[in-house]
């Protein structure tokens, strides 16, 4: 009896709140789900953005870090220490610069010719040497250009010494910046008229390019 009664107790009590039963429940869950929200929202919020900082921020913070090392890795990889030449007359002076795009006077052949290289007088019996190291790749001589030493510095990188008067090496020589290679003279008959000097040519991959690419003069 006293338990039958408590049983309707308890269902009258449902059946009579029932509304708020469901309310609360409901509220119970809509705070269940809110709680999940905000934690896995958190963590969200925590967890994406750190690999969103992180990718990106690598990118933009530390462009320095992440860019510059290849930048700086690739260039030193590849690229060759620049090469720079020793003057090839010590004391010498310009007497007709290198001029491939313009036209200079020639005072020999009485005409305005391109210039291929560099001509620098000396004082008497002043010695041309060679620019930089390298290996004598030829020794010619011919009326126009006189006694030509031409220098293999490798990579395609050539230096041509003309209007020498006896050559101090022979074909085949190693030779070091410096190296004499013969003194300045009036060989070459195509430029006799400029008195002793030496025709200075650089060719790279056997095209005329312009020595100032690799020499430093004071007046340059
Ligand atoms: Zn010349």
């Amino acid at each position: 009896m006293k338990g039958k009664a408590n049983t309707q107790k308890v269902k009258a009590f449902f059946k009579k709140n029932i509304y708020y039963i469901v309310m609360v429940v409901c509220i119970l869950a809509i705070a269940a789900m809110i709680t999940v929200a905000v934690v896995l929202g958190g963590k969200e919020s925590v967890e994406a953005p750190a690999p969103d900082a992180n990718l990106p921020g690598n990118v933009d913070e530390e462009p320095g870090g992440n860019v510059n090392p290849p930048e700086d890795n690739t260039p030193v990889d590849t690229e060759p220490e620049p090469i720079v030449f020793t003057i090839p007359v010590a004391g010498g002076t310009v007497i007709k610069d290198y001029a491939m795009d313009t036209l200079v006077w020639s005072s020999t052949l009485k005409q305005y010719r391109v210039h291929s290289g560099i001509d620098f007088a000396g004082a008497e019996g002043a010695m041309a040497v060679a620019a930089y190291e390298g290996v004598v790749s030829d020794v010619t001589y011919d009326a126009l250009n006189g006694h030509v030493v031409t220098v293999d510095h490798g990579d395609g990188l050539v230096t041509v010494y003309g209007s020498l008067d006896e050559p101090a090496v022979t074909k085949g020589q190693s030779v070091s910046a410096g190296t004499e290679l013969g003194a300045i003279s009036v060989s070459a008959t195509g430029e006799m008229a400029d008195g002793n000097h030496l025709h200075f040519e650089v060719r790279l991959n056997n095209e005329i390019v312009s020595p100032y690419d690799y020499l430093t003069l004071g007046d340059k």
